[in-house]
C-alpha cells in the first residue's frame, strides 16, 4: 500500500527535513526535530499527496483511512492515552503545512476528541475543570468556524457578553453556560449538533483542512508569492499539549536572532497560561522571552539551549513555537524565520563571518527583492515632528499616505497610483493582499508577533502596531485619536523603527546602508562576472550611482540635459532657426552647458566608463504645446506665433516613435552630433587635465543600419581629432550603438564591424518586436494578463522567448564579427532580477540599471554566477 502517512515521536521517525514537497514545511520540520531528539510531542503527518488527490478526486485515496486508525494508536501507545476514552482522553491538534509556508492561511483545530463525557475525563485528570471547560470552549469554536462554517461573530458576540468589556479568565460557571450556548450556535446554523464521536471530529476536521488549500485568501496568498496551486498541503496530527494547562504553563514564540534587527539574542515573547492563538490574536499582552530568564532560569536554559542546537542545524535564524505544559518543554514547530530586510543582510553577513555558512550561501540567502527594500526611506534625524500616538514599532522604514481602512481599499487606491497606510485594529490573513499594495501598516491592537507584525516584516513593509490610542470606526471610516478626528484619505506617516504616528507628511531621506549591506555587496562584486552600471543622467544621479556601487554609467540620456528650465530656451531656438547657421549658433551657446555637465559626470565617475547617448528624442517633445507658452516663445524670439505653429505643424507625425528621431536626427543635422562630441572632448580633456581618468563612451541610439552607425562614428571621429589637437590632452574612447532596432539584431554582424559595443536599448526593442507602443500598450495589457495571454509583462521583465533571441543572435553575431565588443544592456530591464540572470547567460559584460536598483543588480549578478543558471533563490523563509 502507499504510504500516505509518516509518524514522529520521540526520536524515531520515518521523515526528515529533506521531505518538505511530502511532509511540508511543519511536517518535515517536526520529522527532523524529533530525529534530533528534541521534546516534540508525537505525531504523524498526512502527505501532501493525499491533498493532491483530493482536490483531483474529491474523496480520501484508498487506504488513508487505515493509515490514520494505525497512526492513532500508534499515538495512543505513545501517550498512554485513549482516543474517545472517557477516563484518560487523547487530545489531538489538527494542522495544516504546506511546502512553502503560508502564515494562517490554512487551517488548523485544536483540542479534538472532546465531547460531552471526555472534557469530564480531562477534568478528572488534570484536576482541573476550568481548564477542560475552557478546552472543550475553543474546540466547539474552532470546529464550529472552521470546519462547520458558522463564521466566529457568532461566538465572539457570546463571549463579549459573558464578559463584558475587561476580559477576565471566564470561572467554571461562566464557561458551562459559554459552551451550551456554542452548541446552540452550532445546531442553529448548521442544523445539526455539533459531532460527539471523536473520529467524527478528526475526519472532519482532515477534510477541512485539506480544503482550505483553495480558501479564496491561500488562493490569493499563493498567487502573490508564485506558490503553486497543485503543491497541496499536509495534514499535521499531533497529541495536544497545553500552555493554558496551569500557572506554570506557558506558550510563546522565539527566534534564535532578533528578526527586525538580525541582532545576535534570542527574541520573542510567550504569555503564561496561554495558547498560542491567544498570541496570535494580540488580547493580552505577551513578555518578552528574555524575561524567563529571571522568572523560570532553568527552563530559560533549556529553552536557548534547544534554540542554539536548532540555529546550527538548520544553519539558518529559526522561528520557533514552544509551550510549557506544567514544567515541561514542548517544541511545537521550527521554520526559518521571517525577517526584516535589514535583518536578512545582517543575519547573512554573521553567519558567514560566524562559519556557520559560506559567503556563497550568505549571497545565494538574500532574495533580491529584499535589498530594493533596504532602499526605503526613514524620517531625517533631527526633524521635529509631533507623534499624535505612538505604537509598537514591529517593522522599520517610515512610510505616508492616506488613510485607508480595508484590505480592498488599499488595493483599490494603489492600483490607482496612489500611496495608502492601511489602518486596521488587526490585520487577518485576509488583509494579505492589500498589505502588499501598502505602502505601510498601523494597527491598533497587537504585538511584535501578531499577523500585521510578522507580515509586514516579511514584506519589508513599515508598520507600527498595538496602537491603544486609535479608536477605528469602520462604518463611519473615521479614525479617532485623541482629539483628533481623521477619516478615511487624511494623510499621515507613521515610523515603524519608532512606533510614532504622525499626521500629515514629515521630510525623509534615503537610507543609510549598513555596514554587513556594504561587505555584502563587496563579496558579491568579488563573485560576478557581469559588471553592474547605471543609467545617471546627472552629475547627483553620477554621485547616487557611485554610492550605490555602480562600476560605470552605462546609459546618459543627454535630452535630458536640455529640458532644464535655462536650456530649453536655446534648445527651442536651435529647432526653430531658420537654417544650418542658426542651428549653429543656438548649438554654440548649448556646448559649454553640456560641457560643464560632462566635466562634472566625468569628475564624479573618476576611473570608471561614462556611455553618453546622442540625442535622441522626436525634436517636437522640445515645443510647447498650450497656446500661451507658445505666444511667450514667439515674443521672446521675435517671430510670429503663427511661424511656431507652422514649425510645430511640420515637425508633428502620426508615429513619433517611428519617426524623426534617434540617429535620424544626427545624420540629417550632423552639426548636432557635432556639438555633442565636441562638449564630451573637450570635458574629458580638461578632467583629464585635472588627473581624472576619463573613458568616454559615445552610443548612437535607434540604429538600423550599418551606415548610419559609420557615418556618426565618423564624424564623432573628426571631431575628436579637432578638439585634442587644440587642448593637446588626447582621450581615449570608443563609438558603439544601442541595439534597439530588431533590424539591428539581425544584421550584428554588419553592425559590429564599425561599433566597439553593443547596449541593448529594450524598452524600444521590445516595443518594436512586439509592436506594442510604450506609451499605449495599458489599454490592452491587464486585459491580456487576465486573460492569461501573457503573464508578465515584458516591459518590466525581458520576454526572454522573443526579445531574447534577439539579444542572443547580436551578441552572436557582433563577437563573430568583432570578438572584442563589449555588450551591455540599459533598457529598464538592466534592473530586473531574471533578466540580470538571462545576461549573465548569454555573455553580457554589464547591465545598467537605475541608480537605486545597482544594489539589487550587483547581487543577482553574484547570484547567477554561483547559481550556474539555475532558478534565482528566494529568501529562506518564503
Ligand atoms: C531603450 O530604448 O531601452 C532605452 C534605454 O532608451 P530610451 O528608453 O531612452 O528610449
Ligand atoms: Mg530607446
Amino acid at each position: 500500500m502507499k504510504k500516505l502517512v509518516y509518524r514522529f515521536c520521540q526520536g524515531r521517525t520515518d521523515g526528515s527535513a529533506k521531505m518538505k514537497d511530502i511532509l511540508g514545511g511543519k511536517g518535515a520540520n517536526l520529522a527532523e526535530m524529533t530525529r534530533l531528539g528534541m521534546p516534540v510531542p508525537p505525531g504523524f503527518t498526512i502527505a501532501t499527496t493525499v491533498c493532491v488527490y483530493y482536490m483531483k478526486h474529491h474523496r480520501l485515496p484508498p487506504g488513508l483511512k487505515t493509515q490514520v486508525s494505525n497512526g492513532i494508536a500508534f499515538l495512543e501507545k505513545a501517550t498512554g492515552k485513549k482516543f474517545g476514552d472517557p477516563e484518560k482522553p487523547l487530545l489531538l491538534s489538527v494542522r495544516s503545512g504546506a511546502r512553502a509556508s503560508m502564515p494562517g492561511m490554512m487551517d488548523t483545530v485544536l483540542n479534538l476528541g472532546l465531547n460531552d463525557i471526555t472534557v469530564e475525563g480531562l477534568a478528572r485528570l488534570t484536576k482541573n475543570r476550568r481548564f477542560a471547560l475552557d478546552a472543550y470552549r475553543r474546540l466547539l469554536e474552532m470546529f464550529g468556524d472552521v470546519v462547520l462554517k458558522t463564521g466566529r461573530e457568532n461566538f465572539e458576540a457570546i463571549i463579549h457578553r459573558e464578559q463584558g468589556t475587561a476580559p477576565m479568565p471566564m470561572d467554571e460557571e461562566t464557561l458551562s453556560r459559554v459552551i451550551t450556548a456554542f452548541k446552540l450556535v452550532i445546531r442553529q446554523s448548521t442544523g445539526a449538533d455539533f459531532p460527539q464521536d471523536p473520529y467524527e471530529q478528526l475526519w472532519r476536521a482532515i477534510i477541512a483542512v485539506l480544503e482550505s488549500w483553495n480558501n479564496p485568501r491561500a488562493q490569493e496568498y499563493r498567487k502573490l508569492y508564485s506558490i503553486p496551486d497543485d503543491w497541496g498541503t499536509a495534514v499535521n496530527i499531533q497529541a495536544m499539549v497545553f500552555g493554558n494547562a496551569s500557572e506554570d504553563s506557558a506558550t510563546g514564540v522565539a527566534f534564535t536572532r532578533d528578526p527586525a534587527t538580525g541582532e545576535k539574542k534570542v527574541y520573542g515573547e510567550y504569555l503564561t497560561n496561554a495558547q498560542g492563538e491567544d498570541i496570535v490574536a494580540g488580547i493580552r499582552t505577551p513578555l518578552p522571552v528574555s524575561s524567563l530568564a529571571q522568572t523560570q532560569p532553568r527552563i530559560y536554559q533549556q529553552l536557548t539551549k534547544l534554540l542554539n542546537r536548532l540555529e546550527r542545524h538548520y544553519r539558518d535564524m529559526m522561528d520557533v513555537e514552544w509551550t510549557l505544559e506544567k514544567g515541561k518543554l514542548w517544541i511545537l514547530q521550527c521554520r526559518s524565520g521571517k525577517r526584516t530586510p535589514t535583518a536578512a543582510v545582517k543575519i547573512a553577513v554573521d553567519m558567514a563571518k560566524e562559519r556557520l555558512i559560506s559567503r556563497q550561501d550568505a549571497i545565494l540567502r538574500i532574495e533580491p527583492e529584499t535589498v530594493g527594500v533596504l532602499l526605503h526611506k526613514t524620517i531625517v534625524p533631527g526633524v521635529k515632528y509631533q507623534a499624535v500616538a505612538k505604537g509598537i514599532a514591529a517593522s522599520p522604514g517610515a512610510a505616508a499616505g492616506e488613510i485607508v481602512l480595508s484590505a480592498s481599499r488599499a488595493r483599490e487606491l494603489a492600483e490607482q497610483g496612489k500611496e495608502v497606510i492601511l489602518v486596521r485594529h488587526q490585520t487577518s490573513a485576509d488583509d494579505v493582499a492589500g498589505m502588499a499594495k501598502a505602502e505601510g501598516i498601523l494597527t491598533s491592537a497587537g504585538g511584535t508577533t501578531s499577523h500585521a507584525a510578522v507580515v509586514a516584516r516579511g514584506m519589508g513593509k513599515p508598520a507600527v502596531v498595538g496602537c491603544g490610542a486609535l479608536q477605528i470606526d469602520y462604518e463611519k471610516g473615521t479614525v479617532r485619536i485623541d482629539s483628533h478626528e481623521l477619516k478615511e484619505g487624511d494623510i499621515i506617516t507613521i515610523d515603524g523603527s519608532t512606533g510614532a504616528v504622525i499626521i500629515g507628511t514629515v521630510p525623509m531621506q534615503q537610507p543609510q546602508l549598513s555596514e554587513e549591506f556594504n561587505t555584502l555587496l563587496s563579496w558579491a562584486d568579488k563573485m560576478s562576472r557581469l559588471r553592474v552600471r547605471a543609467n545617471a543622467d546627472t552629475p547627483e544621479d553620477a554621485a547616487r550611482a557611485r554610492q550605490f556601487g555602480a562600476q560605470g554609467i552605462g546609459l546618459c540620456r543627454t535630452e535630458h540635459m536640455f529640458f532644464a528650465p535655462d536650456r530649453v530656451g536655446v534648445m527651442q531656438e536651435m529647432i526653430l532657426a531658420a537654417d544650418a547657421l542658426g542651428r549653429k549658433q543656438a548649438l554654440d551657446r548649448l556646448l559649454p552647458m553640456q560641457r560643464e555637465d560632462f566635466v562634472r559626470i566625468f569628475r564624479v565617475m573618476d576611473g570608471f566608463p561614462v556611455t553618453i547617448r546622442t540625442l535622441d528624442p522626436p525634436l517636437h517633445e522640445f515645443l510647447p504645446k498650450d497656446p500661451a507658452r507658445i505666444a511667450q516663445l514667439a515674443d521672446r524670439l521675435g517671430i510670429a506665433v503663427e511661424q511656431i505653429q507652422e514649425k510645430i505643424r511640420l515637425l508633428e507625425e502620426q508615429n513619433p516613435m517611428l519617426g524623426f528621431r534617434g540617429c535620424r536626427l544626427g545624420i540629417i543635422h550632423p552639426e548636432i552630433t557635432a556639438m555633442q562630441a565636441r562638449a564630451i572632448f573637450e570635458a574629458a580633456s580638461q578632467v583629464k587635465g585635472e588627473g581624472c581618468r576619463v573613458h568616454p563612451e559615445i552610443m548612437i541610439p535607434l540604429v538600423s543600419d550599418a551606415e548610419e552607425l559609420a557615418r556618426q562614428r565618423r564624424l564623432i571621429e573628426e571631431t575628436a581629432a579637432q578638439v585634442f589637437a587644440e587642448t593637446g590632452l588626447p582621450v581615449e574612447f570608443s563609438v558603439g550603438t544601442m541595439i534597439e532596432v530588431p533590424r539591428a539584431a539581425l544584421l550584428a554582424q554588419e553592425i559590429a564591424r564599425v561599433a566597439d559595443f553593443f547596449s541593448f536599448g529594450t524598452n524600444d526593442l521590445t516595443q518594436l518586436t512586439f509592436a506594442f507602443s510604450r506609451d499605449d500598450y495599458g489599454k490592452f495589457f491587464n486585459e491580456y494578463q487576465r486573460l492569461n495571454i501573457m503573464k508578465e509583462n515584458p516591459f518590466d521583465t525581458l520576454d526572454q522567448k522573443g526579445v531574447g533571441t534577439l539579444l542572443k543572435i547580436a551578441v552572436q553575431n557582433g563577437r563573430k564579427a568583432n570578438p572584442r565588443l563589449k555588450v551591455g544592456i540599459c533598457g529598464e530591464h538592466g534592473g530586473d532580477p531574471a533578466t540580470i540572470q538571462f545576461c549573465h547567460k548569454i555573455g553580457l559584460d554589464y547591465v545598467s540599471c537605475s541608480p537605486f536598483r545597482v544594489p539589487v543588480a550587483r547581487l543577482v549578478a553574484a547570484q547567477s554566477a554561483i547559481s550556474k543558471g539555475s532558478k534565482l533563490p528566494r529568501s529562506g523563509s518564503v
